[in-house]
């Protein structure tokens, strides 16, 4: 469970986020949509513990997170790859910055790139695959350290419609079958409706508490349903 209390993040005299609570039960799949402004960057940020709250707490099973670490992957919106290294070597990355033995984290890194589909590219570098593939190798780099949260910050804003609907449905059939909760961010009505259990909206107010409002999802699904 992550658990957010009484968030609150300034940047000088812009208030990004005003009194944030929320929780989110394991194996969920949250999104959490908004207007463009209204935060939702600075939250995930500060869910990954890449940005300091100015105040209030960000609990991962009670424990509070204050910077990154490997029970939290992250996606970003960009195709945030090393350029310099191969799919192979961008997913062992994180691994060895984990302590992992080399030949380990190169088994592990050809699992990862086996189960998305990119074994012919192990060796390649990103500019050499096309946005959605680097799309997949950034979220098997997310998820090889086997974190228990997925945090993903518009990760298939720069994808073409067709694209996106495929990695979608690929997203999806991932989170079926690894015990994970994911954490989602996107400006498509669409995608959200599409892939959440639980829809978050984040309503800009400037000035005054910030409401997140549920939204109900059309149709309501658990993972047992799979
Ligand atoms: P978008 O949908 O366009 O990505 P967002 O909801 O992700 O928007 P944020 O990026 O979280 O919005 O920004 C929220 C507010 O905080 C904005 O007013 C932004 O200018 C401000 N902000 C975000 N990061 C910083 C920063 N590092 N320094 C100063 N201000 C920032
Ligand atoms: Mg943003």
């Amino acid at each position: 469970t992550m658990e957010v209390k009484g968030l609150n993040k300034q940047f000088g005299e812009v208030i990004a986020l005003k009194d944030i609570n929320l929780k989110i039960h394991k194996r969920e799949f949250v999104c959490v949509i908004g207007p463009s402004g209204c935060g939702k960057s600075t939250l995930i940020r500060i869910l990954a513990g890449l940005e300091q709250a100015s105040s209030g707490q960000v609990l991962l099973n009670g424990e509070a997170v204050t910077e990154p670490g490997p029970e939290r992957g992250m996606v970003f919106q960009g195709y945030t790859l090393f350029p310099w290294l191969t799919v192979k070597k961008n997913i062992m990355f994180g691994l060895i910055e984990s302590g992992y033995d080399k030949g380990t984290a190169e088994s592990e890194a050809r699992e990862w790139i086996n189960l998305i589909g990119l074994t012919k590219f192990e060796n390649s570098y990103p500019h050499q695959l096309s946005g959605g593939m680097k799309q997949r190798v950034a979220i098997a780099r997310a998820l090889a350290n086997r974190p228990k949260v997925l945090l993903m910050d518009e990760p298939f804003g720069a994808l073409d419609a067709q694209t996106r609907a495929k990695m979608q449905a690929y997203l999806l059939e991932i989170w079926k079958n690894i015990d994970i909760t994911v954490f989602f961010i996107t400006h498509d009505l669409d995608e959200a409706v599409y892939l959440a259990d639980r829809i978050l909206v984040l309503k800009a107010n400037p000035g005054e508490v910030q409401e997140i409002v549920e939204v109900p999802v059309p149709q309501p699904r658990s993972p047992d349903q799979f």
